[in-house]
């Protein structure tokens, strides 16, 4: 193993900026990754069958971002291979389709006349409350309620939501809502619905994607990375940190069955901080490792099939906040870029949001395929003699749990955590921030950029603008 002493900890979105970042001023890494594959949440998986190639994103990944800057940078990184696709995502509720982001002209156009009614209603009350008496605000589901109205929230909202988290949105932090759709009321969204089109608002917008698939930019970046003469090596977990003095001094790690230890003179970390801390060595403080314990994920089982059709859905991909399916989104990876499965065929990918011991993570993958199958063949999408072939992926902590407590057990960690001045928690559960990948990547790159400049950025700040996320969330926005 050659001695590069700036280690990078994980190959996802973060852990290649930061190798990228210090590539590009000349500056070597050794990156450690504990998967075969790089890409972290953001893989581009493949797969063959009778010749043909079939490729699919790990869910969804539809880049965008407030910062022009990673535009130009990922623009620089693929070329032609960066194309714009036009984005149809629609939400089935109930049996019917609606726009997503939510349009509540349609919305209310479109449910039963009562329940529009009622609609109204519940977000005049709303909006009387919240002007009258400014209630405090804890929870996401008071949130909703008091910008939306309860049923119109729960038409729009709380119910994925709470698919997505399997906890009610009364127990999820309200400072996810100021993530994703801070500043926004139902107000916003019909005046920028009326006034974008002056009628019906178009369900298509377009986004940057590349042509195969999300993990293309990652691979760039990682060709980059070597070709300056940084080690990306995989199958390698990291094992053991060591530190003295305010400084982390050396890593532990596996491969091949066998330990190899490595001297550190920056330590730049993606992995999540909630094992970070359990493999410090002197150890944490116990109080810090309980309130490591205490912070959870929400994992995620995803199936991948291959469809004897040439297309299935109209759609990039679709919501389902409403049970029956089980499923909460599936994709359709020919509608993000046509060459991503053969022209005769398609594929689809259907996530479940779990946790690790729920009972649908231990079934065994044909019966997991078999009921994705059944429940597509109930929303009229495919019959079940049209499966070609399936697969199915479990993956751990997709999403860092934001409940109603999270925020003062992380600041046990990271407050502990501060003491090491070359040591950077960079990206999305290397911070417990429920991020997209603009974040990752501007939280790897800044860290790299410490470096180049000696001088310590903060990342605390990255992501934290108001309009981040909520746009993206609930009706288009500009992108590039
Ligand atoms: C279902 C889903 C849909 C998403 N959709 C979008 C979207 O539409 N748009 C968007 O911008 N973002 C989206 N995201 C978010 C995006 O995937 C993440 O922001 C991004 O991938 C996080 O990158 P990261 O490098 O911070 O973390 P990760 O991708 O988690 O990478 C961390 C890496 O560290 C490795 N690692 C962990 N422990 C160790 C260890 N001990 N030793 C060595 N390596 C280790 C892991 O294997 C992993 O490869 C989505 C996420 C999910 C789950």
């Amino acid at each position: 193993m050659i001695h590069l002493k700036h280690i990078i900890i994980g190959a996802g979105p973060a852990g290649l900026s930061a190798a990228y970042n210090l590539a590009r001023h000349d500056i070597g890494s050794l990156v450690l990754e504990k998967e075969s594959q790089i890409g972290g949440l953001a893989k581009t998986l493949e797969y063959e069958l009778d010749g043909g190639t079939y490729r699919t994103d790990t869910g969804p990944h539809r880049f965008f971002s407030q910062n022009p800057a990673l535009y130009k940078l990922i623009e620089e990184l693929l070329g032609p291979d960066w194309v714009v696709v036009d984005r149809l995502t629609r939400q089935l509720i109930d049996g019917k389709y609606f726009n997503y982001p939510v349009d509540i002209v349609q919305a209310l156009r479109n449910v039963n006349p009562f329940v529009a009614i009622k609609m109204m209603l519940d977000f005049v009350q709303a909006t009387a409350r919240k002007v009258l008496s400014n209630p405090k605000v804890v929870t996401f589901e008071d949130f909703v309620v008091l910008n939306f109205g309860r049923r119109l929230g729960q038409f729009n909202m709380l119910n994925y939501t709470e698919k997505i988290w399997g906890i009610p949105c009364s127990r999820i932090a309200a400072s996810w809502a100021g993530q994703r759709i801070k500043g926004m009321n139902a107000f916003d969204i019909v005046k920028k619905a009326l006034l974008k089109s002056g009628g019906p608002r178009s369900m298509v917008d377009s986004f940057y994607y590349p042509k195969r698939g999300i993990q293309e930019i990652y691979d760039k970046m990682a060709e980059f990375a070597a070709s300056k003469g940084s080690r990306i090596e995989k199958e390698v977990a990291v094992t053991r940190i060591v530190h003295g003095g305010g400084l982390i001094t050396a890593i532990e790690y596996e491969q091949g069955g066998k330990a190899a230890k490595e001297a550190v003179q920056n330590l730049i970390s993606s992995m999540p901080i909630t094992d970070l801390v359990k493999i410090m060595d002197p150890p944490a403080p116990a109080s810090v490792v309980e309130a490591a314990d205490s912070l959870g994920y929400r994992d995620q089982v995803q199936v991948f099939l291959i469809v004897d059709k040439p297309h299935i859905t109209k759609d990039t991909w679709i919501y389902f906040p409403t049970t029956p399916p089980t499923f909460g989104r599936v994709m359709e990876p020919k509608n993000w870029y046509p060459t991503l499965s053969p022209r005769n065929r398609s594929s689809l990918l259907a996530e479940y949001f779990v946790f690790k011991g729920d009972k649908l993570w231990f079934m065994p993958d044909e019966l997991i395929i078999k009921k994705t199958v059944h429940e597509l063949e109930w929303l009229g999408f495919m019959k079940p003699n049209q499966l070609l072939k399936g697969w199915v992926r479990r993956h751990e902590k997709s999403y860092p749990m934001w409940d109603i407590t999270y925020k003062h057990r992380l600041d046990k960690l990271t407050g502990w955590l501060k003491q090491f001045s070359n040591l950077y928690c960079i990206g999305r559960n290397g911070r417990y921030f429920y991020n997209n990948q603009d974040h990752s990547i501007e939280t790897g790159l800044l860290a790299a950029q410490s470096i180049v400049d000696g001088k310590k950025y903060d990342l605390d700040n990255i992501g934290m603008e108001n309009t981040y996320f909520e746009a993206g969330m609930l009706y288009a926005r500009g992108g590039k």
